[in-house]
C-alpha cells in the first residue's frame, strides 16, 4: 500500500511550542540511540541544514552536546520546542512511541520496518491524517543510487524472472542484538525486508507470496534463514534467498531477467549492471536522501506510508513452513 495523504495545507504541529519561524531548521528529536542512530541518522542530520538535532530520547544512551531525555513524556514535559521525531528503536514498542509523538502534534519518521505489525502502522497513518501531521515510513534501501535507474530500465521491458540473494553475517552487523531474534524482531527478515523494499519499488506489478520456508533456531523466536517464492504479474517467478549466517563475502543482490537482457543490482542497490556491464556505482547516499524527503513531505503537508514490504514478511510468517535449525548464540 502506498498512501500519500494530502490535506492541501502545509502540515502543522498542534503544539504552540513547536511553531517554528519560516525557513528555520526543523527541530528534531532522535529516539533510540543505538547502532543505526549513530552510524547514519546523526551524521545525516549534522550535514543537513534543514534540521537541528534538538534532543535525544533513549533509556541508556546520549549524544554529546544534545539535550537528553529518557522517554517521550519527559521530552514533552520539558517544553522544549520540537517539530518532529525520528524513531530508531527496534520495531516492537515503536507504535506507542510514535503514537505519543503524533498525539503531541509532532511529525514522525519511522526506521524500517515501520512497526511490529501492519495494523499498528495503519493506525499511525490514520492518526497522522486526522491531525494533519506527516508520517514517513522509511525504506532506506530504496534510496540507494541504482534503485531509481533500475525501476526506469525495467518499466520499458518484460520481466521473465527474478532471483534475490540477501546473505549477511548477523554476528558482524548486529552484534549482541538479541531483540532481533525475539518475537517481532523479524530475524533474517530484518535485512531481508530491505530486499523486499527494493523489489516492491522496482518491479512494475504487484508481488504476491506463494510459498515460504522459515528456519528457526531451536532456542530463538525468529528465523535465521528463509526461502521465498513469490509471483510477479501473471506468472513471473521471483525467488528470494535470505541467510543471516553468511561468513566471508556478503551478498545483497537482485537479478532480473527480462526480454531484453539481464539487470543486476549489487551491494544493496549501489551498483547496477546490464548484461554484465557496469552502468553505475555510487557511494552510500541513503540517509541524507531520507531526511531530504522527510523535509519535503512536511513542507508539502503530506505523508508517505507504504507497508508493502512488511505485508510480504507478515505473509511469510502466515503461510511459511517452519523448520527447526541449530541453536544460535551470538
Ligand atoms: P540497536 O543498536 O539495538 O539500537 C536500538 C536502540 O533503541 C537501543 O540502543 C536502545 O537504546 C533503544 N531501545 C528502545 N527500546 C528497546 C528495546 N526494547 N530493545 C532494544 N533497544 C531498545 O538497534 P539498531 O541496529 O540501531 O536498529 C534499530 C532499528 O533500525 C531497527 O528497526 C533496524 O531494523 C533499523 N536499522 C538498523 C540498521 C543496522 O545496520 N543496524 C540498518 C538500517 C536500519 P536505549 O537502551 O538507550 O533505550
Amino acid at each position: 500500500m502506498t498512501e500519500m495523504a494530502t490535506n492541501g495545507e502545509p502540515a502543522r504541529s498542534a503544539r504552540e511550542t513547536t511553531q517554528r519561524t519560516r525557513g528555520a531548521p526543523l527541530r528534531i528529536a532522535l529516539v533510540g540511540i543505538g547502532k543505526i542512530a549513530r552510524d547514519q541518522h546523526i551524521p545525516a542530520l549534522e550535514k543537513d541544514a534543514a534540521f537541528e538535532l534538538a534532543a535525544t530520547v533513549s533509556r541508556n544512551h546520549q549524544v554529546d552536546g544534545v539535550r537528553a531525555f529518557r522517554d517521550i513524556p519527559s521530552l514533552l514535559e520539558a517544553g522544549l520546542p520540537i517539530d518532529a521525531v525520528s524513531l530508531c528503536t527496534p520495531p516492537v514498542g515503536r507504535h506507542a512511541l510514535a503514537r505519543a509523538a503524533l498525539d503531541a502534534g509532532l511529525h514522525v519518521m519511522l526506521e524500517k520496518p515501520p512497526g511490529a505489525t501492519v495494523s499498528e502502522v495503519e493506525d499511525l497513518a490514520a492518526r497522522a491524517r486526522a491531525r494533519n501531521l506527516t508520517l514517513f515510513t522509511t525504506w532506506h534501501s530504496r534510496e540507494s543510487a541504482a534503485v531509481d535507474p533500475a525501476r526506469d530500465w525495467l518499466a520499458r521491458r518484460t520481466i521473465k524472472s527474478v532471483r534475490t540473494t540477501w546473505k549477511e553475517d548477523i554476528r558482524h552487523w548486529h552484534p549482541g542484538q538479541d531483540w532481533i531474534l525475539e518475537p517481532g524482531g523479524l530475524g533474517v527478515f530484518d535485512p531481508g525486508i530491505n530486499a523486499l523494499s527494493i523489489l516492491t519499488s522496482i518491479l512494475p506489478e504487484r508481488l504476491m507470496l506463494r510459498r515460504a520456508t522459515l528456519h528457526f533456531p531451536a532456542n530463538r523466536q525468529a528465523p535465521i534463514a528463509a526461502e521465498l517464492e513469490l509471483q510477479h504479474g501473471a506468472n513471473d517467478p521471483v525467488v528470494v534467498e535470505l541467510d543471516f549466517l553468511q561468513v566471508g563475502p556478503q551478498s545483497w543482490d537482485i537479478e532480473v531477467e527480462t526480454n531484453e537482457g539481464t539487470l543486476l543490482l549489487r551491494e544493496g542497490g549501489r551498483r547496477l549492471f546490464i548484461d554484465g556491464v557496469e552502468q553505475l556505482a555510487a557511494e552510500d547516499c541513503e540517509y541524507p536522501r531520507l531526511y531530504r524527503r522527510f523535509d519535503e513531505l512536511i513542507a508539502a503537508g503530506t505523508s508517505d506510508v507504504d507497508v508493502s514490504p512488511q505485508q510480504l514478511v507478515a505473509d511469510a510468517f502466515m503461510i511459511g513452513r517452519r523448520i527447526e535449525a541449530a541453536p544460535f548464540e551470538f
